[in-house]
C-alpha cells in the first residue's frame, strides 16, 4: 500500500478502535471523494470551503467518512438518512456539485467469512473458527483497502442544493420538565409546550411549570 493511503487508513482505524470491512468501504469511499471533487467542472476547487457528506447507513463506514474528509455532526456537514444503504453523496460546499458513491452488491460477497460470522454472532463456533473468521474478517477488509475502487463501487455526479446559512434556532421551555428545548423540535400537549423527550413519556408526565 502506498505510504500515504496507508497512513489515512491507519487514522480511521485509530478512530474507529478496529480493523473491519464496514470501515474499508467508508474508507474507499472517502478516497473516491478526495480523488472526484478537486477534478469535476466548475469552479476550482477550495478544500478550505469543505465537504459534506450524506450517508444512508450509520454503521462502522462512516468513521471513516468523518475522519478523512473532516464530515461531523458538530459541524453540520454531515447527514445521516436511515436508508440501510452503503451509499454516500459528497458535495463540495463551494458550489454544490458532488459525486454520489454506491457500493456494488455483490462486494461483500464471501461465502466463508457470511458462514463463520453467523456461527461467531450465534456462539456456536469453535476456538479454531472464532480465530478463522478473525482472519478472514481482517484479509476481507484489506481487500476491499487495497483493490481499486471501480472493483467495488459505482459512482457519478450529482449537483446538491445545500441548505443556505446556519439555521437559527429559538429555544422555548418545556412546560413538562423544564428544560430548554429548539422550538422547531417542541410540541404542544394539553396546551403546554412540550419536548420530544416529554411527548415520548407523556402518560406519565407531570406539569411543572404553570400554564
Ligand atoms: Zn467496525
Ligand atoms: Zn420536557
Amino acid at each position: 500500500m502506498d505510504e500515504l493511503v496507508q497512513r489515512d487508513w491507519d487514522r480511521c482505524v485509530e478512530f474507529h478502535g478496529h480493523v473491519c470491512p464496514g470501515l474499508a468501504i467508508g474508507f474507499q469511499a472517502a478516497q473516491i471523494a478526495l480523488k472526484v471533487l478537486p477534478a469535476l467542472e466548475g469552479e476550482t476547487y477550495n478544500p478550505k470551503s469543505g465537504i459534506v457528506s450524506i450517508v444512508q447507513n450509520d454503521a462502522c463506514c462512516v468513521d471513516a467518512v468523518q475522519t478523512l474528509l473532516s464530515s461531523t455532526f458538530g459541524k453540520g456537514n454531515l447527514m445521516f438518512k436511515d436508508h440501510g444503504k452503503f451509499v454516500f453523496s459528497f458535495i463540495r460546499r463551494q458550489d454544490g456539485r458532488g459525486v454520489r458513491v454506491a457500493l456494488k452488491y455483490d462486494a461483500m460477497d464471501n461465502e466463508r467469512h457470511q458462514a463463520l460470522r453467523s456461527k461467531v454472532m450465534d456462539n456456536t463456533a469453535t476456538p479454531a473458527e472464532v480465530e478463522e473468521f478473525y482472519k478472514v474478517h481482517e484479509e476481507l477488509s484489506m481487500h476491499l483497502v487495497e483493490a481499486l475502487p471501480e472493483e467495488h463501487f459505482d459512482w457519478r455526479e450529482i449537483t446538491f442544493e445545500l441548505p443556505k446559512g446556519p439555521k437559527l434556532n429559538p429555544t422555548v421551555q418545556c412546560a413538562y420538565c423544564g428544560e430548554g428545548v429548539m422550538e422547531q423540535r417542541a410540541s404542544v400537549r394539553d396546551g403546554c409546550i412540550a419536548c420530544p423527550e416529554c411527548v415520548e413519556t407523556y402518560e406519565s408526565r407531570v406539569l411543572v411549570l404553570n400554564k
